[in-house]
C-alpha cells in the first residue's frame, strides 16, 4: 500500500518504520524535518499525501490535528483512508472525521496504548472510532503497527476509549503511591505490602505490572530512576482531556478531577518534570 505518515517524532518515527519494514511504501512529513528508517522523505504535507491510500498522523494535540488534516482533505485521492492516532479531544476527532466524509475520504480516529516500546516492537493497542468500511481497511497496517485492535464505536469513540481508560489509570496510579506511602509511615515494609496489594482486591496494572515503589514487583520506570515509561506530563494531558469531556457531556469525575489536579501541580511544580508518572510515590517520600 502507498502510505503517507505525517508526524515522526517519538511515536510516529518507529510506526511509520514498522509499516516500511513490512513492505508498504511510506513517505513521510514531519514539520521538524525528522525521518523515520526505511520511509522515504517528503519535503511537503502535499508530498507526502498526494496518491496515498493511506494517511496516518501521529501528532502532539487536537488544534494541529485539525490544522493538519484541513490541509490533507484538499490534496488526498477520492477514497483514501486517514487515520489519526495522536491522543486528541473527542470534539477534534469528530472534527476530523466530518472533514474526511465531505471530501469523501474514509477516516479512523486510532489513539493508543504501549508508549515508544510498543510502538518500536510493533506492540500497541489501538482503540479506534469510525466506519466498519474503514476499520476493515485500517486492521491490516494496527497489525504491523499493534497486537491488538479495538473496534470501539463510530467516529470519536476511539477518543473517549483511550481518555476513560487513562483517568482509570492517573487515579489508580495515584491510590497505589499514596497506599505505598502510608505504608511507610506505618512501618509496613514495601515488599509485605506489595506481596499483600498485588494478590489481594487491591491488585490492579499500577501495582502489579509497573510498581511505584523500586525494586519491588517486575521492572519498571521505579527501578530507572522514574525515567519515562509514560511522561507525567503525557499523564496531564490526558487527565486535562478527560475532563473537559467530562464538562462537556456533563458527567461527573470527581476522581478524575483530583487527580488532573495531582498531576498539574506535579508537573508545575518542575517535580514530575522529565520523570514518569509514577514518580508521585517518590515526590510523597520526599515530604
Ligand atoms: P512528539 O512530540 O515526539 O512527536 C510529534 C511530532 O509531530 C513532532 O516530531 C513534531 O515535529 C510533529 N509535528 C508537529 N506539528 C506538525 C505539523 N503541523 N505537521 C507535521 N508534523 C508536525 O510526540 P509523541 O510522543 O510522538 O506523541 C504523539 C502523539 O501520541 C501525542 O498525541 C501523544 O499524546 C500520543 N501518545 C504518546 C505516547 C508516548 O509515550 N510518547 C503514548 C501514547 C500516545
Amino acid at each position: 500500500m502507498k502510505i503517507g505518515f505525517v508526524g515522526l517524532g517519538n511515536m510516529g518515527a518507529p510506526m511509520a518504520a514498522n509499516l516500511a519494514k513490512a513492505g508498504h511504501a511510506v513517505s513521510g512529513y514531519d514539520a521538524a524535518g525528522v525521518t523515520a528508517e526505511g520511509v522515504a522523505p517528503a519535503a511537503t504535507l502535499a508530498e507526502a499525501v498526494t496518491g496515498i491510500e493511506a494517511v496516518i498522523t501521529m501528532l502532539p494535540n487536537g488544534d494541529i490535528v485539525r490544522a493538519v488534516h484541513a490541509d490533507i482533505v484538499r490534496q488526498a485521492q477520492a477514497g483514501a483512508l486517514l487515520i489519526d492516532c495522536s491522543t486528541v479531544d473527542v470534539d477534534s476527532a469528530r472534527a476530523a472525521h466530518d472533514m474526511a466524509r465531505e471530501a469523501g475520504l474514509l477516516s479512523l480516529d486510532a489513539p493508543v496504548s504501549g508508549g515508544t516500546g510498543g510502538a518500536a516492537a510493533g506492540t500497541l493497542t489501538f482503540m479506534v472510532g469510525g466506519s466498519d468500511a474503514a476499520f476493515a481497511k485500517g486492521k491490516p497496517l494496527f497489525d504491523i503497527m499493534g497486537q491488538k485492535a479495538v473496534h470501539c464505536g463510530e467516529a470519536g469513540a476511539g477518543q473517549a476509549a483511550k481518555i476513560c481508560n487513562n483517568m482509570i489509570l492517573g487515579i489508580s496510579m495515584i491510590g497505589v503511591c499514596e497506599a505505598f506511602h502510608l505504608a511507610d509511615k506505618l512501618g509496613l515494609d514495601r515488599q509485605a505490602m506489595f506481596d499483600v496489594a498485588s494478590t489481594s482486591s487491591g491488585s490492579c496494572w499500577s501495582i502489579n505490572t509497573y510498581c511505584p515503589a523500586p525494586g519491588i514487583g517486575p521492572k519498571s520506570p521505579a527501578d530507572n530512576d522514574y525515567k519515562p515509561g509514560f511522561a507525567a506530563d503525557l499523564m496531564l494531558k490526558d487527565l486535562n482531556l478527560s475532563q473537559t469531556a467530562a464538562e462537556t457531556a456533563g458527567a461527573t469525575t470527581e476522581l478524575g478531577r483530583h487527580a488532573r489536579d495531582i498531576y498539574a501541580a506535579f508537573v508545575e511544580s518542575g517535580g514530575g518534570k522529565g520523570r514518569d508518572f509514577s514518580a508521585i510515590l517518590d515526590k510523597l517520600a520526599k515530604q
